[in-house]
């Protein structure tokens, strides 16, 4: 029996890795030239209710900022047209789906599930109030980057498409 005990405590020792479901994202400013200098950490895990996002960031400008999980696992930048557009290879907010439709992270279907809630940064510049991401899963996080815009997002695609967040400014990739 209590080599049975043994075993079994073992077992869940070597297996316990698999289920720490946790993981810290770095994050960077980015803008037209790249990627640019470090401003925190994001840690993300899985909670009874969905995703939990901490972010643990500073240096952005007070107030409320879109935050989303775009497709590809890169913050750099590229060229559009004849423009440089900072973080353009993370591509667009994550959408499995493909409906193409921007309705922010409370509607019930239909939607990019990239569409997190907003950032909210205090006068100090720092983001530490968690989040919660009731519509995915860890495993969506994995191979994608997270991705901070200039502005807030209204969850609509109308008046602008996408929230109307503006610019990408910061950005970091989940391996
Ligand atoms: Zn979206």
């Amino acid at each position: 029996m209590q080599l049975y005990r043994v075993i079994l405590i073992g077992l869940l020792l070597v297996t316990s890795p698999l289920y720490a479901q946790e993981f810290d994202i770095d994050i960077y400013h980015v803008d037209e030239n790249g990627i640019g200098a470090a401003i925190g950490s994001v840690t993300i895990s899985s909670g009874i209710f969905g995703v939990v996002l901490t972010p643990n960031l500073s240096g952005l400008s007070p107030g409320l900022h879109g935050f989303y999980l775009h497709e590809n696992p890169s913050c750099d930048e590229m060229e559009e047209g004849v423009k440089t557009v900072p973080a353009l290879a993370a591509g667009g907010h994550y959408d499995p789906e493909n409906t193409n439709t921007h309705l922010g992270p409370y509607a019930q279907s239909h939607l990019h599930l990239g569409d997190l809630p907003y950032l909210y940064v205090d006068k100090e510049g720092n983001a530490t109030l968690p989040l919660l991401a009731t519509s995915l899963k860890l495993s969506d996080f994995k191979g994608r980057s997270l991705m901070i815009h200039a502005g807030g997002d209204y969850y609509s695609d109308e008046p602008a498409k996408l929230g109307g967040g503006g610019p990408r400014i910061a950005c970091g990739v989940i391996q």
